[in-house]
């Protein structure tokens, strides 16, 4: 069984000020069974350029309590930031990363640490459901996740929370990839690591409101998809050999049509029309792969993370 000595509790907050107590009278009610393990817990609350009190709340709470940190953005720069901030600063050799609104079950800690007990180098969640959001979004949460299966070759799970414990190692791996548009949810999945899901029915935020407006997060979605997949760049070249085979299809009715002795010539401008067209995009298309290979190397990704070597 492996031991551990610190839990960092990393919280991304934007406009939080009523969920940051909240947050922590409910999550400080696991320090027991921390305790019983020799485990110490240390919370780091990211302010995403809150508009409302949300540094002050965290300030209230480091008064009392020295094991809460803070640290301040100069305006909103996302979540996917905050994260990174989070990761950065965390002391832990257990990492734990959870939203303010209580939406993420702090009861959920001491079975997902009894997992990295026993091995796991990733303790995962999904919600079940999606009880509570509007049909629309989800009918369009549940497209972007069966896109997502089809074009990228990251294992990235429908109604996955960015809920998640993690060894030092994982957040190590997750630290060496340096890009800029993050999603964490590919990122996760990204840098492999043996990870266990557990699964909870969705939960209502405890206070306050979402911050991801339907345009918000189709645009994150986008982000997703091309940070993971260079998919869209080879449409192009898809496009092109249809347009071509199709130039080939005319061209046989125009040759049938003349052999006949019809007039032929419209089909043949649809026919030069079509190849022209093509041509082009087969063009665009082989450009569109070689972008994606530059894409990738400018990333610069790690080639390959170790998890084990003798
Ligand atoms: N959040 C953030 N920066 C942002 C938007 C959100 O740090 O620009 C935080 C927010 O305070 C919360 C978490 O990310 O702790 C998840 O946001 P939210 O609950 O609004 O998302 P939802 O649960 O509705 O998907
Ligand atoms: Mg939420």
């Amino acid at each position: 069984m492996n031991t551990h000595t610190t839990l960092s509790i990393i919280v991304p907050c934007y406009n939080e000020e009523e969920s940051v107590p909240l947050f922590y009278a409910e999550t400080v009610k696991q320090e027991k069974f921390f305790g019983e393990k020799g485990v110490e817990l240390e919370f780091i609350f990211v302010n995403d350029g809150s508009r409302d009190k949300t540094a002050e709340a965290v300030k209230v709470l480091h008064e009392k309590d020295k094991r809460v940190h803070l640290i301040s953005f100069s305006r909103n720069f996302g979540k996917e930031a905050a994260i990174f901030a989070g990761f950065e600063k965390a002391s832990g050799d257990v990492v734990v990363l959870m939203d303010a609104d209580l939406q993420d079950p702090p009861a959920l800690l001491p079975e997902m640490y009894s997992h990295i007990q026993n091995g796991y180098d990733s303790v995962a969640t999904r919600r079940v459901d999606r009880k509570g959001e509007p049909p629309i979004r989800s009918w369009f949460a549940r497209r972007f996740y069966g896109l997502m299966r089809c074009i990228s070759k990251t294992d990235i799970v429908d109604g996955a929370r960015d809920y998640r414990m993690m060894t030092r190692q994982v957040v190590d791996a997750i630290l060496s990839m340096k890009e800029c548009n993050r999603f964490s949810k590919g990122i996760f999945g990204w840098v492999g690591f043996e990870t266990k899901w557990l699964e909870y029915e969705n939960i209502q935020r405890a206070a306050g409101e979402t911050k991801w407006s339907f345009w918000k997060l189709f645009l994150y979605s986008l982000e997703g998809i091309i940070a993971f997949s260079t998919a869209p760049l080879v449409l192009p070249l898809i496009f092109g050999i249809i347009f071509c085979l199709a130039a080939v299809a005319l061209l046989v009715v125009t040759i049938v049509q003349a052999v006949n002795g019809y007039d032929a010539s419209v089909l043949t401008t649809d026919c030069i029309i079509a190849f022209a067209a093509g041509i082009q995009l087969c063009c665009l298309g082989i450009v569109g792969m070689y972008f994606g290979k530059l894409y990738i190397e400018i990333k610069n990704r790690p080639k390959y993370i170790v998890k084990e070597e003798f």
